[in-house]
């Protein structure tokens, strides 16, 4: 599959929404798999909180501080490359 090539914009930066910082309270976080992603910027695109960034080969990477663990990057990933897993000691 060809990846999207997107142009780098850092017009979107991880800031803190009105959840603040998430760290404490969240109990799902994604994880990427850096060997299956594609470097679309699918996720990136999607995020509801800006907390991805590409860096300069399309890498995405995810601020652990202020992503809600929504899943919706898991879910609009077109390769299956992030997992939401448990947060350590969350139910
Ligand atoms: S789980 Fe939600 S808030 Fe966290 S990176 Fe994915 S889309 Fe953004
Ligand atoms: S949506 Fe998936 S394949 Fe695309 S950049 Fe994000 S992690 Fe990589």
């Amino acid at each position: 599959m060809n990846s999207i090539k997107i142009p780098f914009a850092p017009i979107s930066k991880p800031m803190e929404a009105s959840a603040g910082k998430t760290g404490l309270w969240r109990f799902l976080r994604p994880e990427i798999d850096v060997q299956r992603c594609i470097k679309c910027g699918i996720c990136w695109m999607y995020c509801p909180d800006a907390v991805i960034v590409l860096d300069e080969e399309g890498v995405p990477h995810i601020d652990y501080e202020y992503c809600k663990g929504c899943g919706i990057c898991a879910n609009e990933c077109p390769v299956k490359a992030i997992k939401m897993v448990r947060e350590e000691g969350k139910p």
